[in-house]
């Protein structure tokens, strides 16, 4: 397991300015580089993964000697979206347009391909980001219910955060838990995650059944996992 350092970083790369992590790994052999897209208005920077007794020093220039690598990778990402008057930002897959709106009380509502947001200026983007939570858990709950009954399981809880690395997971005991961002993916791509994760709840790995019972689930699962490969990346740059 890795375990994350206090310490972090900024170091000029030709000019610009790139945000260091540090995670300590004793199993980790060498130094590992990748690319952290910083969540929630965090920067984007590079992870450094330090084998047990590696000083982060050494990280640090392994980073600089490797800064085409760093600065290339960075400039790959696309752009982010953060939410704000006049964004665009999908939901289910489709366009639509933030607009801050003049009334007082602070609610989001949708309307058309519009979604409006009411309140002080400086709570647009938390309320949105909680709006879209509740929106993503309108949308799960009733298919994880729905799919669970088709394999006569009960599933436990289920939650919905901002993960990085995975979209949904099960745990041993049927507790469910999917990235808030797949709202803004097409509704199959949200379908099949779900189907996904239900069919843990039967089958703990990733196994020919496994696969069998996801196909039972949802439609077209080969073109939605197409769909999270190429772009699922993106939805962690919005907001
Ligand atoms: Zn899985």
């Amino acid at each position: 397991m890795s375990k994350a350092l206090t310490r972090q970083a900024t170091l000029d790369l030709d000019g610009r300015r790139v945000a260091v992590r540090f995670l300590r790994n004793r199993r980790a052999r060498r130094i590992i580089l990748r690319l952290d897209q910083g969540l929630d208005g965090a920067e984007d920077g590079v992870v450094v993964t330090l084998p047990s007794r590696t000083p982060p020093e050494e990280g640090l220039d392994l980073v600089r000697d490797k800064a085409d690598w760093v600065l290339r990778r960075l400039d790959d990402l696309a752009p982010r979206i953060p939410f704000a008057d006049g964004a665009r930002v999908p939901l289910g897959g489709v366009d639509h347009v933030i607009r801050h709106t003049a009334e007082k009380r602070g609610v989001v509502r949708l309307e058309g391909c519009e979604i409006l947001v009411a309140g002080g200026h400086e709570h647009l983007a938390r309320r949105l980001r909680d709006w879209f939570k509740g929106q993503a858990r309108d949308r799960i709950r009733p298919r994880v219910r729905d799919k669970a009954a088709v394999l006569g399981c009960t599933p436990g809880r289920i939650t919905i955060r901002d993960t990085k690395s995975r979209w949904g997971s099960c745990s041993a005991e049927g507790n469910l838990s999917f990235c808030w961002r797949l709202v803004m993916a097409p509704e199959r791509v949200l379908d099949y995650v779900v189907a996904h994760e239900v069919s843990h709840l039967a089958e703990h790995n990733h196994g020919p059944r496994f696969w069998r019972l996801v196909g039972r689930l949802t439609e077209d699962m080969d073109r939605s996992r197409d769909w999270l490969k190429r772009h699922g990346e993106h939805l962690h740059r919005i907001g």
